[in-house]
């Protein structure tokens, strides 16, 4: 246990800035791995988790947490969905078996904060980061701003922990930093690759007769889609994001005229609203620098197809907090020494993923999913369409996913048929090579910054060559 208040002590092994799922997680793996860790968030202890979210992640998370930490967190669920429906803009849908569960968010956050404090992390709540310590090229800590006591102060550590979600205020502050070598972390995301949203939280007034499924609408267009997620059997998480060049869209108006057509919404009561934003692209290609550490949204850690990021935070949390000990343990706290983390978040192969299934562990296959992310925003409605009816049909664009080499004289022909009347095809089949391209390159990511520049130039001209035939 921490035996000095917050205002007696200002020096911990670690320092983690933002109470999310990545932070609270990181913060609670490094106590329990006896690390002394301070928590610092803006808001206020009881706000803690409260996020505009769909609520949804992989069961297998609460698995993860009780195998791992010997935590019970089973009472955070909701709901579980056992199938979710995919539908294309004309309505077509694809049916998919499903292992998630809907979560009370606000309850895991003050769960996990719960925990965190009981192994003896210290809570600065109402305290804003403002900017990193930087000290011979090294992060030694943070300087917050305290928004109750209304004054300014130092908390020094080995290693901060940048997991302020999508603001990464440490992200962006170390890299606008001359003193600090951030030659190899990206400091901003285009608007096309984040997610704006809005999302309600509404009572039916009937109950749903299919509460164990979930229900999502790709839209093209805008670069998004809508989504419905029963959270009791009467009580449904609503939403759209689009991608956030969109900016024009009015997200409630696209949201409520959605929602007008689906009588399940007749004399029904808004519980909650709001909007947020999550990023829908690769991870940063190297998530630390000397004595620095980013994770969940800070890093862009959320699975682009879906925006999902609260398992993939948690799995992030993990790593981050079992190498963040070793190199304390070791007394080196460079870029060299927390590169494990990098190799852990892309590791694809290890037993960890084998064993809670892709939520939590999938950071490598992230990028390849990216690039669907990129074909899919490429295309038009009646293009997405088609690729799901003949999908359903197990017909050229199913083959042309798997890139089935055994594919028969005829099956080819038949192939070459569907391209000459859909040209669009063509795309999709000169992409899907290049996605298994991306997923070889983070198979074989650098075991060591030093051949990190030339793994990089590898990735960035892969992606090129996505831009270039999606434009
Ligand atoms: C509308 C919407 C729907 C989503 N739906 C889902 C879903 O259904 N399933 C899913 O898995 N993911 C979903 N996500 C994504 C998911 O919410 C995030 O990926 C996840 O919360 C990331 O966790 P995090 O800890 O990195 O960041 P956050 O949860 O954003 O936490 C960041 C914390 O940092 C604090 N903070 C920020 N700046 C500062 C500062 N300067 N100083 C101090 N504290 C600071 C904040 O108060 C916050 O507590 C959704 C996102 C949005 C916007």
């Amino acid at each position: 246990m921490t035996e000095l208040s917050p205002e007696l002590k200002n020096t911990y092994d670690l320092t983690v800035a933002g109470a999310g799922p990545m932070g609270l997680f990181t913060a609670l793996t490094a106590a329990q791995k006896g690390l002394d860790v301070c928590i610092v968030d803006y808001k206020e202890e009881k706000n803690i988790g409260n996020k505009v979210c769909g609520d949804f992640m992989g069961e297998s998370v609460i698995g993860f947490i009780k195998d791992n930490l010997n935590l019970d967190y089973s009472d955070i669920i909701t709901n579980k969905l056992n199938h979710m429906d995919l539908y294309s803009p004309d309505g077509t849908v694809i049916s998919m078996p499903s292992d998630g569960v809907m979560i009370d968010r606000h309850e895991f956050s003050q769960a996990l904060l719960k925990d965190a404090l009981k192994a003896g992390c210290t809570l600065y709540k109402s305290c804003i980061c403002k900017e990193p310590v930087i000290e011979n090229g090294y992060v030694c800590g943070v300087n917050i701003y305290d928004k109750d006591a209304e004054k300014s102060s130092v908390i020094f550590s080995n290693i901060v922990v940048d997991a302020t979600g999508a603001a990464g205020i440490l992200r962006k502050k170390v890299c606008d930093n001359e003193s600090f070598d951030s030659s190899f972390i990206e400091r901003d995301i285009k608007p096309e690759d984040m997610s704006r949203s809005y999302r309600q939280i509404i009572k039916l007034k009937n109950q749903l007769d299919n509460a164990d499924t979930g229900k999502m609408i790709l839209l093209p267009g805008p670069g998004g889609y809508y989504w419905v997620f029963p959270k009791y059997a009467d009580t449904v998480n609503v939403g759209l994001g689009i991608a956030g060049n969109h900016k024009e869209e009015n997200l409630k108006e696209m949201l409520e005229a959605i929602m007008a057509e689906d009588e399940i919404f007749n004399g029904s009561k808004i519980i909650n609203e709001g909007s947020g934003v999550v990023s829908t692209k690769r991870a940063i290609y190297s998530p630390v620098g000397n004595g620095i550490m980013f994770g969940g949204d800070a890093a862009f850690q959320t699975n682009p197809l879906t925006g999902g990021g609260i398992g993939p935070s948690i799995g992030a949390g993990f790593m981050a907090a079992t190498i963040a000990a070793e190199a304390i343990k070791n007394n080196d706290v460079s870029q060299e020494s927390l590169w494990g983390y990098n190799r852990l978040y892309y590791d694809t192969d290890n037993e960890l993923r084998e064993e809670y299934k892709a939520d939590l562990f999938d950071g490598g296959k992230h990028p390849g999913r990216d690039i669907i992310r990129i074909l899919v925003q490429s295309l038009e409605d009646k293009q997405v369409d088609w690729a799901f009816k003949n999908y359903v049909n197990n017909s050229t664009v199913s083959k042309l996913i798997s890139a089935d080499s055994s594919l028969t004289f005829g099956e080819k022909a038949g192939i070459a048929i569907d391209v000459a009347q859909n040209p669009f095809l063509l795309k999709i089949g000169e992409v899907i090579p290049l996605m298994k391209e991306m997923n070889k390159a983070y198979e074989n990511y650098p075991q060591t910054p030093d051949l990190f520049p030339a793994w990089k130039n590898e990735v960035d001209s892969i992606y090129a060559k996505v831009y270039n035939i999606c434009g």
